[in-house]
């Protein structure tokens, strides 16, 4: 049960960008974690050590897996592997820094994501179902997926402002809302090709198709189309995530090539929920304008208002988003806050204020599964890992189909 050995090494993410791949050692076992990177990160997530310098144009973490491989290997060695909070808290202290700048929030998560790893494997039981164990989670349950699958923003070299477009299939079972969303998406392929020409086709970041559209309106209309066409209509609804970050630029929001003030937006996100009757809208407003996310909560009802940039999975700015009401649902990526008990923890303030939870990837993602069996172990609302295509999106999606599958199978 304990911990024999801790190494690290270089591979590269889903965008050609390096990051680490941590494994952990027991007795007679071993854990392995890869940790995914954002493009359109928050000014609070932990901090990414990166090098610098002109090696993978300073893109590499050559010093972030030295100082896994020497001065967190040599405090953790011996440590109990299934004691993770104590584990965790022995990288926030080595590391003594408000955003883990000293180690990198990158090496810690991939040291702590290997730990739980390590610890399933040990005890033999599939890292779900640990997860569970770890937060007592009274029921398991299949999340609710939301599948982006038209890019914008920083994901796309296209002019649409928003980052993703969703849909979210909303069927009795995991297979089934996978096997709408597949027919969803490539009706929507066939449609743009044939509106738009081949080059409409080609995908972003997070798989997702990336046609020159001059409107959010414009992608969202051509989505219930596809949806309308697959007779979905009842069973599939649309999300946005506008990650709006992006597009704040001096007190205005640069929306579909015109600038609007922060009233506006509230009246253009009113203007689409009426229209396209979305389930969710992630980061309507930028991280620096607090003020409008609770001006936006009070207009709306039905739609769930998720923080995203704005909360960066960190506990005390969770807390104070509760006391504010700046929004009603968590995105939870655990590398922006670098630890798995802070991001448990993140979802328990979520969760005892009656949030919806939804656990996410990132745009630079990796053949990783864990937040796959973090969402089931959890019991997570949702789950947004991109389009129904590319490796590290599938691989999660797949991670979910195999476990309801074999539901009675440990695996
Ligand atoms: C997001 O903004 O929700 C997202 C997944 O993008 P990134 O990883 O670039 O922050
Ligand atoms: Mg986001």
């Amino acid at each position: 049960m304990y911990i024999k050995d801790i190494k690290a090494t270089r591979v590269l993410d889903s965008r050609g960008v390096p990051t680490i791949k941590t494994f952990v050692w027991t007795k007679d076992g071993v854990g392995s974690a890869i940790v995914p990177s954002g493009t359109s990160a928050g000014k609070k997530e932990a901090c990414e050590l990166r090098d610098g310098g002109v090696r993978y144009f300073g893109q590499d973490v050559s010093k972030a897996i030295k100082k896994i491989n020497t001065t967190i290997k040599k405090k953790l060695v011996n440590s109990f592997v299934i004691d993770q909070k104590e584990i965790d808290q022995m990288l926030i202290d080595l590391d003594g820094t408000n955003n883990k700048s000293k180690l990198g929030g990158n090496a810690i998560l991939s040291v702590s994501q290997a730990v739980l790893k390590a610890a399933a494997n040990e005890l033999q039981i599939p890292v779900h179902k640990y997860v569970a164990g770890l937060n007592k989670t009274k029921k398991q349950k299949m999340p609710i997926p939301h599948l982006n699958i038209i890019n914008g923003g920083q994901h796309a070299g296209n002019n649409l402002s928003f980052q993703e477009f969703q849909i979210v299939p909303m069927f009795n079972s995991f297979e089934e809302n996978i096997k709408a969303s597949v027919e969803i998406y490539h009706t929507l392929k066939k449609d743009l090709e044939k509106k738009y020409g081949l080059s409409a086709i080609n995908v972003g970041y997070e798989g997702g198709f990336c046609p020159q559209l001059e409107s959010s309106f414009d992608a969202l209309s051509l989505i219930q189309d596809a949806i309308d066409k697959c007779k979905y209509t009842k069973k599939v609804k649309l999300a946005v995530d506008a990650a709006a970050n992006e597009f704040y630029v001096r007190n205005k929001y640069l929306v579909d090539g015109k600038e609007h003030t922060s009233l506006e937006m509230i009246d253009y996100y009113k203007k689409i929920i009426k229209e396209y009757k979305l389930v969710s809208i992630e980061d309507p407003f930028s991280e620096d304008d607090k003020k409008h996310w609770s001006c936006f909560l009070k207009e709306v009802s039905k739609t769930k208002v998720i923080g995203d940039d704005l909360l960066a999975t960190n506990p005390r700015l969770i807390k104070d988003a509760v006391k504010k009401r700046y929004c009603n649902g968590l995105l939870l990526k655990i590398n922006q806050i670098g630890t798995i008990t802070e991001a448990i923890d993140a979802f328990n303030i979520a969760k005892k204020a009656e949030w919806n939870v939804q656990v996410s990837h990132r745009s630079g993602d990796t053949e990783d599964a864990f937040v796959a069996d973090l969402a089931y172990g959890l019991a997570s609302d949702s789950v947004k890992f991109g389009a129904p295509a590319r490796g590290e999106r599938t691989c999660k999606y797949n991670r979910l189909l195999e476990i309801e599958a074999f539901k009675n199978y440990s695996l």
